[in-house]
């Protein structure tokens, strides 16, 4: 699954923790701002409410020294109080104009203030002003020309300015402590901000721990008991993000790790315990296990490529074949089987929709089947085929099992070539049968087996009569021939269960098993008519006189105890019988001839 980082859940996880990390970093940063500028505005309001209180004490004191100055000028008419009243008018006016600028809020304080102003314009304007006219026209002058009105009116006034300096004095103090009570707010709130801030940071670092290094760790660990050959993982639940995906896939991916190993351990054992076997039967026992207990096979067919009679032989098989199969079971025409014309699998994962092989040799009915060359040596040696339930075969299955077939296939092809070289190390090259020395052997074991079953065992010793004759006369290539002729019509008069062997030269043995010696005298009566009718080999120049043989009988227990005793007893016969003419059988004990 491939993701872009856009997709990436654990991105919009992080996202979803660091937005409210920005926000109240910006809320932060907005808060102080906010309280700087608020602090602010209260300052100034705080410095505002104290020049209002600097500014009615002078305008108090502009207007009190007015009052001192026209009183002055009234009474000594000097001009220089004339100009500190007007310097002094002019103050207050000022003031009255500082006083303005200052007071913009609340509106009952500029009412008050403009009420003032009219007081103090009246009192100048109405009385102070004419007075002065009056004096500075020449007119009397003197104390009297101060009313009641005059200085009740300026009583008023100093009343009212003494009253605006309290309420600015009051505004003031109101506003210091708006101010304190705003800056303890403005640190409160920012210390709350703070410990947001750090309560969400620590949420992240959390969730970045818990999520991602954590997960990242495991994964780590994971990988490196892996490495050691440990499946036993410890790794990240499941989550819903990537992780998860990631976790998920990680133990899929150990589980098919972990069955591969189990597979290949299986393949080699099984490779180990086949190699140990000895015989075909064996190995065919093997792999049909294998395969029932390795893929779930319910059925397993084994059939060997018989390439001489162009036929597949079934050798093996998990469940007896059917009934109708039993006694012939084969697949007549080698290439009628699609894995052996191929030379690869051929398989159908469900029998009742997919073609089937034209070989039609015993098919399910249901379900699924493979079918597999065994090749060794790149000679197909034979075919597999597994049958089980429907949909078995992945490709992963199929190059299992191909795994298996061919060890199997190595296997038996060994033992072909080793039984081979057997048989050769036991087989005389020219007439095709067995030697001395195997003769030997065997011949020990069947005295052995004739004692215990205390039943006789037949020798008959054969020697071709004047055969150097016949090499010198016609060549030892004709001497050959007729040799080989020779060793057929032995083996064709004979039952299988004798054995016939080629001790050296043209002289044979013959071990005959459970034959006592009325019936080894049958049987060299009839080797000996067989020879005598053999059609020899004809040369143009010089027809070859018939070929005859001289035979010797020697039957154990009876006439030797020994393997020694016993050739020597039925050598002892066959020079009877070329004593008495050749062409003729001798029984050893009795030294009696037969037939003349
Ligand atoms: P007899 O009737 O007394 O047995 O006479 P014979 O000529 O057969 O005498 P003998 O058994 O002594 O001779 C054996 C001859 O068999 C000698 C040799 O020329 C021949 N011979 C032995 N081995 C072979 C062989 O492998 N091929 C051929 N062509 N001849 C062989
Ligand atoms: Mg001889
Ligand atoms: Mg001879």
């Amino acid at each position: 699954m491939a993701l872009s980082l856009r997709q990436l859940k654990i991105r919009s996880q992080v996202f979803a923790l660091i937005l409210p990390l920005i926000l109240v970093l910006f809320g932060f940063v907005g808060l102080f701002f906010y309280n700087y500028w608020k602090i602010n505005q209260v300052r100034q309001s705080v410095e505002r409410s104290e020049l209002r209180v600097l500014h009615t004490e002078s305008l108090l004191q502009g207007v009190n020294e007015m009052d001192s100055r026209a009183r002055g000028y009234i009474l000594t008419r000097q001009d220089s109080f004339l100009q500190a009243y007007q310097t002094a008018s002019r103050s207050v006016l000022q003031e009255f104009v500082n006083l303005h600028d200052l007071t913009s809020q609340p509106p009952s304080r500029v009412a008050e203030l403009g009420n003032l102003q009219k007081r103090f314009e009246t009192w100048k304007t109405q009385r102070v002003d004419p007075v002065l006219a009056e004096v500075k026209a020449g007119g009397k002058s003197g104390g009297e020309l101060v009313d009641e009105q005059w200085t009740s009116n300026l009583a008023e006034i100093q009343g009212a300015v003494l009253q605006l300096r309290q309420m600015s004095q009051k505004d003031a103090d109101s506003n210091r402590s708006i101010r304190n009570h705003d800056i303890r707010w403005a640190v409160a709130s920012g210390v709350a901000m703070g410990l947001v801030f750090a309560a969400l940071m620590f949420l992240l670092v959390h969730y970045v721990s818990r999520e991602i290094t954590e997960p990242v760790q495991q994964f780590i660990s994971a990988a490196e008991h892996l490495r050691h050959g440990d499946f036993d993982l410890e790794l990240p639940p499941e989550a819903d993000n990537e992780f998860g995906v990631l976790s998920r896939s990680f133990r899929e991916m150990t589980e098919a790790l972990w069955q591969d190993r189990e597979e290949l351990g299986a393949l080699k054992r099984y490779s180990e315990a086949v190699t140990q076997c000895t015989s075909e039967a064996e190995v065919y026992d093997q792999i049909l296990h294998a395969l029932r207990d390795r893929f779930h096979a319910e059925q397993v067919i084994i059939f060997k490529l018989r390439p001489e009679e162009d036929y597949l032989e079934v050798v093996a098989s998990l469940n007896p074949l059917p009934e109708d199969l039993q006694e012939w079971p084969v697949i007549e025409g080698k290439h009628r089987c699609k894995a052996v014309r191929m030379g690869r699998p051929f398989r159908v994962n469900d029998v009742s929709v997919e073609p089937l092989c034209p070989a039609k040799f015993a098919e399910p009915t249901k379900g699924s089947y493979y079918c597999g060359p065994l090749i060794a040596g790149g000679i197909i040696i034979g075919a597999v085929r597994l049958q089980g339930e429907t949909g078995l075969w992945t490709p992963e299955r199929e190059s299992l099992v191909e795994s298996y077939l061919s060890t199997t296939a190595s296997v038996l092809s060994n033992l072909h070539l080793l039984q081979t070289m057997r048989e050769q190390a036991n087989m005389d090259p020219l007439t095709g049968l067995y030697n001395r020395r195997f003769c030997k052997d065997y011949a020990r074991k069947l005295m052995a087996m004739s004692r215990r079953k205390d039943t006789p065992l037949g020798f008959i010793m054969l020697d071709l009569d004047h055969f150097k004759n016949i090499n010198d006369v016609y060549g030892h290539e004709v001497g050959d021939r007729i040799l080989r002729q020779f060793a057929k019509t032995v083996t064709q008069s004979m039952r299988e269960t004798n054995l016939t062997a080629r001790l050296g030269g043209e002289e044979f043995i013959i071990l005959l098993p459970d034959t006592g010696a009325k019936a080894c005298q049958v049987v060299a009566e009839r080797i000996r008519n067989a020879v005598a009718r053999m059609n020899a080999p004809q040369v143009k120049e010089k027809p070859i006189p018939p070929i005859t043989v001289s035979l010797g009988i020697a039957v154990y227990p009876e006439h030797g105890g020994t393997l020694e005793e016993m050739l020597q007893a039925s050598d002892r016969a066959l020079y009877e019988s070329k004593r008495a003419g050749r062409n003729r059988s001798t029984l050893y004990a009795e030294e009696k001839e037969i037939t003349g």
